[in-house]
Formats: C-alpha cells, sequence, structure tokens
C-alpha cells in the first residue's frame, strides 16, 4: 500500500494533511525520513509520526444504519451495495456485511474485515438475537404472539425457533400493526415469512439491534460510524 494512503487509513489525517507531515520530515519508515507519498510500504514496515509507532489496525467495523434500496452484499454488478455507502478512506479490503438484510429492510448492520467475528455472530450456536421493528398489514392478536412464541413451522417444513413479539400500537382504520419482534435466527426473510404463516405482510422492517448493541439514534439512514475492538468486545 502507498505510505499516504496507509496514513490516511490509520487517521493520522487526511491525504493533504499527510503530504504535509511527509514534507516536514515528520514521518520515518524503518527509522529512515520518507519524503515520498507514493513509497510502497512492505508488509511489516515500521511506521512512525513525531516519533510515535503508527500501529496496523487489522481490524475495522462499522455500525451503518442501513437504509432502503441497497443490497447487503459485497459487490453486484447492477445493484447498489450497503459497502458502497462507506467513505474512500473507508473501503478496506476485506470489508463484509455480518449477515444480511432485505433490500427494502433498513437499519442495524455491522460491516467488518473480520471474518472471524462475522462467523461466530451468525453461528446458530452463538444465539446472538436481533430485535426489529415492523410495521404490519393485519391485527396482531394475542393469538399471532402466542404462535410466535411457541415457534412457527412453515406449510413447506420450515421452522422457525421461537420469537418474541410485542404489539407497540394498531390502527384500525387501516389494519395495520406496529411491533417489535426478537429472535435469535436469521433465515432468509425469516420475520416475513413469520408474519406470512399468520396471513400478514411486512410493509415496514427496521432492525434495531443485535444482542445488547443497539443502533444509535443519531445515525440517520445511510449514516455509519466506526465501532471500536472494546466496543464489539464490551458486547458480543
Ligand atoms: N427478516 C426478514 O424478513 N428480512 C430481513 O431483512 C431481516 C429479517
Amino acid at each position: 500500500m502507498r505510505l499516504d494512503k496507509y496514513l490516511a487509513n490509520m487517521k493520522v489525517g487526511s491525504r493533504k494533511e499527510v503530504h504535509k507531515l511527509l514534507k516536514e520530515k515528520r514521518v520515518l519508515v524503518d527509522g529512515q525520513v520518507v519524503l515520498s507519498a507514493k513509497m510502497q510500504l512492505a508488509e511489516n514496515a515500521n511506521v512512525q509520526v513525531d516519533g510515535k509507532d503508527i500501529s496496523y489496525q487489522q481490524y475495522h467495523y462499522f455500525l451503518i444504519n442501513k437504509p432502503q434500496g441497497v443490497i447487503s452484499a459485497t459487490n453486484d454488478p447492477k445493484q447498489k451495495t450497503v459497502l458502497s455507502l462507506l467513505k474512500e478512506e473507508d473501503q478496506y479490503r476485506n470489508l463484509a456485511p455480518v449477515g444480511r438484510l432485505d433490500k427494502d429492510t433498513t437499519g442495524f448492520l455491522l460491516i467488518t474485515n473480520n471474518g472471524d467475528l462475522a462467523h461466530q455472530l451468525l453461528s446458530p450456536k452463538k444465539h446472538v438475537e436481533k430485535v426489529y421493528e415492523a410495521t404490519v398489514a393485519g391485527m396482531v392478536t394475542a393469538q399471532t404472539i402466542k404462535n410466535f412464541a411457541q415457534g412457527i413451522e412453515m406449510r413447506n417444513g420450515t421452522k422457525f425457533k421461537p420469537g418474541k413479539l410485542e404489539l407497540i400500537d394498531q390502527d384500525a382504520e387501516k389494519g395495520t400493526s406496529n411491533v417489535r419482534i426478537t429472535i435469535s435466527e436469521g433465515k432468509y426473510h425469516q420475520i416475513k415469512r413469520m408474519f406470512l404463516s399468520q396471513s400478514m405482510e411486512v410493509l415496514r422492517l427496521h432492525r434495531l439491534a443485535m444482542g445488547d448493541f443497539w443502533l444509535d439514534e443519531s445515525l440517520d439512514f445511510g449514516q455509519y460510524r466506526e465501532v471500536s475492538e472494546d466496543e464489539i468486545k464490551e458486547h458480543f
């Protein structure tokens, strides 16, 4: 990687600021002053700025409030992906979303290049609960809540583990219900299919949390923030 890109990635400063640091001879690579921004860094080069080591951060984590209309894939020839919403300086190699949200689903989505963590969080053994808010067409009743609590079996034999369904409010005129739903699995279109089994259509789906890690209220659709390794450890 080019030295200026590396330093910008390490958040030492913008490219412009990094170029200034280089000009001022404040950057050492393996103990030697380097002036060229274009220098290609060796894999285990020691980089210092003002005498301080710039240690390489292997893993990066971002929490995005996924907007509608983007897909949770790493790349796609036709459709806009959630990764394309990251700024250029955050486009690290091997970043991928942790699990998938449907194109029309919004909310909590972690993006990381730590494949092991992603694998762990998605493993059924880990039972990480996901909390969603939904608007559905239909009147959720005590029976619907009970059915979700018992686990749902689709006509084709697919089984969904018990989910916690909570009614927030209803609009009798429109015939819709706002609900909160907590599930521990992440099967394809799971919530939409669970409601379909009750003859209800999901009109809006928004993920609020994974485990005890909640989406920041300050993040608008499409906005994201970097998450530290410590924060990840604290939650998972
Ligand atoms: N369940 C769904 O049906 N869709 C999602 O995007 C997430 C959970």
